[in-house]
């Protein structure tokens, strides 16, 4: 069967500057559509539901794991993350170029699932330089960034599963290395 759509999947450690990233991508790029995740997880100030994510309770996101709705799932620093499958499904019928931005475990679903995505692994400069950049976007408490910081090194080491893996330390630079690697994989789909 021909391929119709195209699935990017971008995966960090919390604090990398993924968010960042890939606002910027979206901006530069209006033919890549966003899906939005469903999470069990509180919204942050300034989240909307619908459009950061679907806010959701976890007796539906567990109704949903056994409906088997989601594409992929995770239960991801403490709270559950997951993909709806009819959406992903849809756009990619109607050719959409679709991101995803999700975490490793969600990344290796998507590619053991035969969708042939491309996969982007973004790296922070140091551990260091991660736990300050957590600690200034001011929006998770001390716990909850000590949870992010320890498992960040257990994402790290699953790099080797992604087709590309950039650092971000200067933005503007990894920005430009992130366009570099969609203009391509779209110059070819
Ligand atoms: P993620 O989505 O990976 O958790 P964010 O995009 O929310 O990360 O970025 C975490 C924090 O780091 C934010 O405050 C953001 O403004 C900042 N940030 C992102 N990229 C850089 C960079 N290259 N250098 C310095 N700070 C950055
Ligand atoms: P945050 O709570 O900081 O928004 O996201 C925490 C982690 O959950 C990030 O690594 C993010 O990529 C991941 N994530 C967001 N949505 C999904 C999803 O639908 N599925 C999976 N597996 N992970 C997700």
């Amino acid at each position: 069967m021909a391929r119709k759509g195209r699935l990017f999947v971008i995966s960090a450690p919390s604090g990398a500057g993924k968010t960042t990233l890939i606002k910027q991508v979206l901006k530069k790029f209006p033919e890549i559509s966003y899906s939005v995740s469903h999470t069990t997880r509180p919204p942050r100030p300034g989240e909307t539901h619908g459009k950061d994510y679907f806010f959701i309770h976890e007796s539906e996101f567990v109704d949903m794991i056994d409906a088997d709705l989601w594409l992929e799932w995770a239960r991801v620093h403490g709270h559950y993350y997951g993909t709806s499958r009819t959406f992903v499904e849809e756009q990619l019928e109607n050719g959409s170029i679709l991101l995803l931005d999700i975490d490793v475990q969600g990344a290796a679903q998507i590619m053991a699932s035969g969708l042939d995505p491309v996969s982007v692994f973004i790296m922070p400069p140091s551990l260091e330089e991660l736990g300050r950049r957590l600690e200034n976007r001011g929006t998770d408490d001390p716990r909850t960034i000590a949870r992010r910081l320890k498992n960040a090194k257990e994402e790290i080491r699953q790099k080797h599963m992604f087709q590309y893996v950039l650092v971000n330390d200067d933005l503007e630079t990894a920005f430009a290395q992130l366009c570099h690697i969609f203009e391509k994989e779209m110059e070819t789909s």
